[in-house]
């Protein structure tokens, strides 16, 4: 039956869309971090959105399972194939052009496997903004960002990527083709549907094309990297700069000595601007659209106030876009230097903003008394109450130490995480990662209303089985 299958499929779509060969679905197989690897019959790049249609009319029939796939920059095996080799591996990276931007409206369409970067480029270019950013929006596509309604450093101020759709274009599972990829600001036509889309990680259809809402370009940009005692003193700090700065508070992020330690070791030219090292550190950017010495004088004002205050231990405001960019590089450089430090346990957790010193606290007393001299490493979007909560091996462990004690480390945090009335997935889906985690953790009706309905969108269960429910 596959073969007929894989002869169809190669019939219907052509050879340059299809690939069969072991070598070529090969790099296809495992996720961004090395820790998940799965099999596939054949790798589908399709041009068009009918031939993804196409595709998965066809799966259909064959009951044949499909993972969809962006950049495969997900943190959570979203996009790589379980163990069973009758997958199909959907790729949309061959759809990738900007298919309108509109300077009135404010919206920008497009196809879904343009890349984040991209995409936030012709936006700048049309003196627009499309705020959501992340580290890996260089290779990420807005398809996947989309599909894991992703997060990233401007949440403070724009929300998520869900806050920024104002239409999708999908294929089900059966190839109909979606068509709700209007630009629309206001419709309250009966339920949304498109809301389901988001986040749900390519188990309810493809996502094709997206509309997006863009926001007035920020020409003037000034950061700070202010360093404080502890996540309490940066937790003070956010209430001033955002009392003082209101909607130009464009990201507040927050890093520890450790994870600073990591960047030091690993990346090439990158610096610390203090002549100490200091417990903790708060990235703070703002961002207007004009008038730049305004937006310098309120951030150095806002700050002075801080160390008076005793906010903050030491602080440097950029006077350059270089400066600027340096000091960004200091905290979006950790998740790339996590990597080269080796195998590590990645808990992308949300919390009560208020609560977040306490968290921190409690949860690092209850994991050493299991795990005394693992390594933590904690930063995050702390302005959203968003905390990557790292757990790395000790430095005398052996490289499978993250391997062993994944599940109790998991459910430990996590167990820490629900006390609190947390999250245990603030921005990075389920994937394969926390789909225990997410059955003990959620509320079963709200599993079983989730589970209705992707028996409603996909009645044969292709769409990328063994990731979320
Ligand atoms: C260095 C680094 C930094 C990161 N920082 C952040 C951050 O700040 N905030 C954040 O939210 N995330 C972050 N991430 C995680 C990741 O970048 C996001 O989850 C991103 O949105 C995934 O997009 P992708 O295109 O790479 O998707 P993939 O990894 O390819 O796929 C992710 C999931 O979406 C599904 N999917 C992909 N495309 C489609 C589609 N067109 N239709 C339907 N389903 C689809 C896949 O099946 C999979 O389940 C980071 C990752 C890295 C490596």
């Amino acid at each position: 039956m596959t073969n007929t299958f894989l002869s169809q499929l190669v019939d219907l779509l052509g050879n340059d869309v299809v690939q069969t060969e072991a070598a070529e679905i090969e790099p296809w197989l495992s996720d961004w971090r090395g820790v998940y690897k799965g099999q596939a019959q054949a790798l589908v790049r399709p041009l068009t959105t009918q031939q993804v249609s196409d595709c998965l009319r066809l799966c259909n029939e064959h009951k044949v399972p499909v993972v969809p796939r962006g950049g495969n920059t997900g943190l959570c095996g979203g996009a790589t194939p379980d163990g069973s080799s009758a997958n199909v591996i959907l790729s949309l990276d061959r759809m990738n052009t900007v298919r309108s931007i509109d300077t009135i409206a404010n919206t920008l369409v497009a196809d879904a496997g343009c890349i984040l970067g991209n995409l936030r480029r012709a936006a700048h270019e049309a003196d627009r903004l499309l705020p959501l950013s992340l580290a890996a929006e260089d290779s990420s596509q807005i398809g996947g960002n989309i599909a894991t309604n992703a997060g990233g450093v401007n949440v403070l101020r724009y929300g998520m990527a869900r806050e920024l759709v104002l239409g999708i274009e999908a294929v089900l599972p059966n190839g109909d083709i979606y068509n709700g990829l209007q630009t629309l600001r206001k419709d309250n036509t009966g339920y949304d549907l498109k809301q389901l889309l988001i986040g749900s990680e390519g188990t309810l259809g493809v996502i094709t094309g997206v509309a997006l809402r863009l926001h007035a370009p920020m020409h003037v940009r000034s950061v700070v990297l202010a360093a404080v005692d502890s996540p309490k003193q940066a937790l003070e700090l956010l209430r001033l700069v955002f009392g003082a700065c209101g909607p130009r508070l464009q990201a507040f992020e927050f890093f520890t000595d450790e994870c600073l330690d990591l960047v030091l070791a690993h990346v090439d030219g990158v610096q610390l601007p203090f002549d100490q090292r200091h417990p903790a550190y708060v990235l703070i950017e703002l961002a207007d659209t004009a008038n730049e010495e305004a937006l310098q004088t309120l951030l150095e004002d806002v700050i002075g106030r801080a160390l008076e205050q005793e906010l903050c231990q030491d602080a440097a405001v950029s006077a350059s876009m270089a400066q600027l960019q340096a000091l960004w590089r200091l905290r979006e450089e950790i998740s790339e230097a996590q990597r080269s430090d080796g195998p590590h346990l990645k808990h992308d957790i949300s919390l009560p903003i208020e609560r977040i010193p306490e968290f921190i606290d409690s949860a690092e007393l209850r994991l050493r008394t299991v795990a005394n001299d693992c390594r933590l490493f904690i930063f995050g979007h702390f302005g959203d109450g968003n905390l990557h909560y790292n757990v790395s091996r000790p430095l005398h462990a052996e490289k499978t130490w993250a391997h062993e004690w994944e599940e109790r480390i998991a459910d430990l945090v996590f167990a820490e995480v629900a006390s609190y009335g947390g999250s245990i997935s603030a921005e990075h889906g389920i994937g394969q990662l926390k789909r225990r985690s997410f059955h003990e953790h959620k509320d079963p009706l709200q599993i079983r209303l989730m589970e209705q309905i992707k028996k409603v969108f996909d009645p044969n269960g292709i769409m990328n089985p063994g990731k979320l429910l």
